[in-house]
């Protein structure tokens, strides 16, 4: 089977399972995950799995994908940040969603590897940046949209400072247990609302040494 046909096989799974926005139904339908995959993988890149790419660290699963940028993207969508670009995937995921992202990442050799796997994509919108995501990217804040891809103990204090007004954050929280759930962070006129939303499994936000 090609690789459009398996991706028009997820996106039918994607809406199944409850996602409804057009814009990021079509960006999973659009974005080959098998690039970010070394070979021996890739065949399984249309399975709704997390699979690992090296130094300890995943791909997300495409409904995780699916589930945060569906949460945090406006009407119209606005400008994007990705906290833990690891391969590059959700990073070429939101590219397709937003005017205008930047991934940050705190491995350099995952950084490079995201770079290599996106070449050939050609996203012009989408600027990759090294180093630690608990610090946000304040050259190019404020932001529209946060997606954090990786589970800390506390809401980063400096991202929720570059949260855009009417803005809308998204991250996977650890509990002392070790359970994670996505929650959700808007930032209103009135301050700030929090919501929990789905049970999640991440790998850990580590301070960054960058
Ligand atoms: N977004 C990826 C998933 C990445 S896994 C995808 O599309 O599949 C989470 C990533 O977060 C890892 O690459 C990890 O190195 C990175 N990470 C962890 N702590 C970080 C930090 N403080 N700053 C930036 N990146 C971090």
């Amino acid at each position: 089977m090609t690789s459009a046909r398996t991706r028009a096989r997820m996106v039918e799974r994607l809406r199944t399972k409850g996602i409804r926005d057009e814009r990021v139904l079509n960006a999973l339908g659009t974005v080959p995950r098998h690039v970010f995959l070394e070979e021996a993988l890739a065949s399984r890149a249309y399975e709704d799995d997390a699979l690992p790419i090296g130094f300890g660290q995943t791909i997300s699963h495409p409904f995780v994908v699916a589930r945060m940028i569906e949460a945090v993207v406006g009407s119209p969508a606005g400008k994007a940040l990705e906290v833990g670009t690891g391969c590059g995937y959700q990073a070429a995921v939101m590219a397709n969603v937003f005017p205008e992202v930047y991934s940050i990442e705190r491995i350099k050799e995952l950084h490079e590897r995201a770079r290599r796997n996106l070449l050939a994509l050609r996203l012009a919108n989408l600027r990759l940046a090294y180093g630690d995501g608990y610090k946000g990217l304040e050259r190019a804040a404020p932001f529209h949209s946060i997606v954090v891809a990786a589970a800390a103990a506390r809401v980063p204090e400096a991202l929720v400072s570059q949260l855009a007004a009417g803005g809308k954050m998204i991250l996977p929280l650890a509990a002392n247990s070790g359970e994670q759930r996505l929650v959700l962070i808007e930032r209103s006129g009135r301050g700030l609302k929090e919501s929990e939303l789905d049970p999640v499994r991440f790998v850990p936000m580590e301070a960054g040494k960058a």
